[in-house]
């Protein structure tokens, strides 16, 4: 059966996150979707915490919804999701080494503070090619794509979509689709660890070595860039305003994010 799933997505649990897990999980079962990969801000939570988060996401999933744990941890500048975190490894370079275990590692909003031009030197599972909050919820990021192209040369990682979901407005963007025997967690997990699936929204398909489907390739050329010369400068507008201690409001932000 094809099944569909969101990725990077955080709970109230982060400190920047607005919705509960039992909310996420309604809302996204009730959207059509069969599984959702939790990530909450390393920072955030204390390994109790982390304890209760993958006992949360146990309780939470049912026969027909799958909650994944993860984190995202911040390395250097640079930030990593861990995937399917099983509770024994807490501390950063714990996470961060690739070891035996089956965690995913993947490398998130590559682009977000500059245009790197290589794998980070840590062992990672996947880049993110479309982060709908770095990137944009309509197109994969074409810098990202080439990088995949480039990095793929020498090494095997797949491209990975993120909602780097906090709020309700960052819904709508990419998904994750996979065929699948029997839906649970360690099948998603193992179709991920092996490239065996799709990103998809409306009619942009992705496959995990970054080729584009259904001929959208001068589309994304042509708009992607845009889309995200434009949320660099939305950010940097952000940045400036708080600086000058002026919030835009509540509402403007959320319809900005809404449409983007
Ligand atoms: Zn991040
Ligand atoms: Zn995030």
């Amino acid at each position: 059966m094809e099944i569909k799933g969101v990725c990077h997505v955080h709970s109230n649990y982060s400190h920047d996150g607005e919705i509960s897990l039992a909310e996420l999980k309604d809302y996204f079962k009730n959207k059509g979707f069969q599984f959702l990969i939790l990530t909450e801000h390393l920072h955030d939570v204390s390994t109790e915490k982390i304890r209760q988060i993958i006992d949360d996401c146990r309780a939470l999933s049912e026969s027909g919804f799958k909650i994944i744990p993860g984190l995202e941890l911040d390395d250097n500048k640079k930030h990593y999701l861990i995937i399917g975190i099983d509770g024994s490894q807490y501390s950063a370079e714990d996470l961060i080494k690739k070891s035996s275990s089956n965690k995913i590692i993947v490398w998130a909003h590559p682009f977000f503070i500059a245009s790197p031009s290589a794998a980070p030197d840590h062992s990672i599972d996947g880049m993110e090619i479309w982060n709908s909050v770095y990137d944009g919820k309509k197109f994969p990021r074409w810098g990202a794509l080439k990088l995949l192209k480039k990095i793929r040369e020498k090494k095997n990682i797949y491209g990975f979509c993120g909602l780097d979901f906090h709020r309700f407005s960052h819904a709508g963007g990419p998904y994750l689709i996979m065929d699948i025997e029997n839906l649970s967690s360690e099948e998603i997990l193992k179709n991920l660890k092996i490239g065996k699936f799709s990103i998809q929204r409306g009619n942009i398909m992705v496959e995990p070595d970054g080729r584009l489907s259904n001929g959208r390739i001068t589309e994304v050329k042509l708009y992607s860039p845009l889309i995200c010369w434009f949320l660099s400068f939305v950010r940097l507008a952000g940045r400036i305003l708080y600086a000058l201690r002026l919030k835009p409001s509540k509402k403007v932000k959320e319809l900005i994010r809404s449409k983007i």
